[in-house]
């Protein structure tokens, strides 16, 4: 179990983790299983990183467990245990609410190529086809298709079927149709596979799991450590400085923000001035803003969906998607059976994409004004799907991206790390500073539960590679 503090600490280790997000936490687990001495450091009290939830009242919420394709299963199962990968459990109640459709989906491959062909009149060979294109995308793809072209190839000028096959990924992880196309194939294909999933027993049993398994493979876990340096000596990666103790270790693997990774942890000089530069130039992914809803004990609400995507722009527009007058949101309702056992409870969590720079520089009073108007808009939003829900709720929380910055020291707050760019740099980084890797949210295919917790693995395997016999 993570222990607080730095008491006790062996004197060097293989490999020293900074961060305890699911790149870094899966990284750990794996070195660990590979018989590697491993000592993971995380600045918060608290295990998951953006994976995270919080207690108010009675009520848990959970932050970032709105959605992950079936992959996680396996990931879990190979890289984790049976026992967290077998209570994953399907989603099946999506829906879509906007002007030009309303509709509920299963969120796969074959109700999309009903819908695609019914609802929305496509052809079935183009739809086919479009779906034999996405999924053969990987990441080594030439990146300079946008997603714009893409859809203009398959559906010229159906902004109600881009509408249809973008808003879940834009809200999911803010991509817009400037990104590579490759970015949004890769997530979309990975979605489209069985469908949209969840783990049942809410966030807080995923990361206790998780924590107990690291005890078990013999990592040295522990929390409320800020690493504030990455040492370099000879050019090689050699340790860590953080709570005023140098700690030894022949690599270091930072699931820490990419940019603050190279830019602020290392000195000046330990990368070339070239990788400096680019680093800098890697922009961020947006940032969230999220109502927290509890519902009362005693109260019941009925089945609406599992998760709402609303809208009331008149079409797709990622740009007003991003807006501080948010138009578009998305609603992720969990009923008690999501954790079994439990105090028969409700809560909802209504999220939008939103952009730091919206949410920086405002005054303590703007910016509590500023949230109580998000969530008013909110509440006056919900009550089209729960009639009467403003007086069902006895616990209401906003999150801004200033909140997501606080509690992960992400640039920006940045919810799914960096543009398609930062994926050269996290990757490139041990050629730079020989015994540093990064592992976590880079360039959306890395990102989200899956994409980070399989980035851990392909890291871990590296850093195995690095260390030797
Ligand atoms: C609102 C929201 C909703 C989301 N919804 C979904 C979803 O439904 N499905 C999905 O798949 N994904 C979702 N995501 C994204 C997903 O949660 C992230 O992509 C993933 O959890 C990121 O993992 P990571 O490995 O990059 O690490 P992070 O979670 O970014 O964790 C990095 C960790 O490093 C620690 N750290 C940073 N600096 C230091 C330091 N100097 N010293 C020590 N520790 C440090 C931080 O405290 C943090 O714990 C959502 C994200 C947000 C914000």
């Amino acid at each position: 179990m993570a222990v607080r503090g730095l008491k006790d600490l062996k004197e060097s280790y293989d490999c020293v983790v900074i961060g305890g997000g699911l790149g870094g936490l899966t990284c750990a687990n794996r070195l660990a299983k590979m018989g590697r001495s491993v000592l993971l450091l995380e600045q918060h009290t608290q295990l998951g990183g953006l994976a995270t939830w919080f207690k108010r009242k009675k009520h848990i919420f959970d932050v970032a467990l709105h959605g992950f394709p079936v992959g996680m299963t396996k990931t879990l199962r190979k890289y984790w245990s049976r026992d967290i990968s077998d209570r994953i459990v399907q989603l099946k109640g999506i829906r879509f609410d906007n002007p030009q459709f309303q509709l509920e989906t299963t969120y796969d491959r074959e109700d999309f190529i009903r819908l695609l062909t019914d609802k929305f009149g496509a052809t079935r060979e183009t739809v086919e086809r479009f779906f034999t294109v996405t999924r053969e995308m990987n990441f080594f793809d030439d990146q300079a298709k946008t997603t714009r072209e893409l859809f203009q190839e398959f559906f010229p000028d159906r902004d109600d079927i881009w509408r249809l096959l973008m808003e879940p990924i834009t809200y999911a992880n803010g991509s817009t149709l400037d990104d590579p196309a490759i970015s949004y194939g890769i997530v979309f294909s990975n979605f489209m596979s069985q469908g949209v999933f969840t783990f049942r027993g809410g966030t807080d049993l995923f990361i206790s799991l998780m924590d107990k398994e690291l005890g078990a493979n013999g990592v040295d876990v522990r929390v409320g450590v800020l690493v504030d340096k990455i040492i370099v000596d000879g050019g090689k990666a050699v340790g860590v400085h953080a709570g005023g103790k140098t700690i030894r270790a022949r690599s270091v693997v930072s699931n820490a923000n990419l940019k603050t990774t190279v830019l602020d942890m290392l000195d000046n000089g330990a990368v070339s001035p070239e990788f400096r530069a680019k680093t800098e130039a890697v922009r961020v992914n947006n940032s969230s803003c999220q109502v927290y809803m509890g519902i009362k004990p005693g109260e019941k609400i009925d089945f609406i969906g599992d998760l709402l995507f609303t809208s009331t722009a008149p079409k797709f527009d990622a740009e007003l998607m991003l807006s501080k007058n948010v138009t578009s949101r998305t609603f992720s309702v969990y009923y008690p059976d999501m954790r079994p056992g439990g105090p028969e409870r409700y809560t909802i969590v209504a999220s939008s994409n939103a952009r730091y720079e919206d949410w920086d520089g405002l005054t303590p009073e703007q910016y509590k004004a500023e949230k109580a108007r998000l969530a008013e808009d909110t509440l006056n939003a919900l009550e089209k799907y729960i009639p009467g829900a403003r007086a069902k709720i006895d616990h209401l929380e906003v999150a801004t991206p200033r909140t997501f910055k606080r509690y992960t020291l992400h640039v920006k707050g940045s919810s799914f790390g960096t543009k398609f760019e930062g994926l050269e740099i996290s990757q490139n980084l041990p050629k730079e500073a020989p015994g540093l890797f990064h592992t976590g949210s880079v360039a959306i295919i890395m990102s989200g539960w899956l994409g980070a917790a399989n980035y851990g693995v392909i890291v871990a395997n590296e850093v195995d590679k690095y260390l030797g016999v």
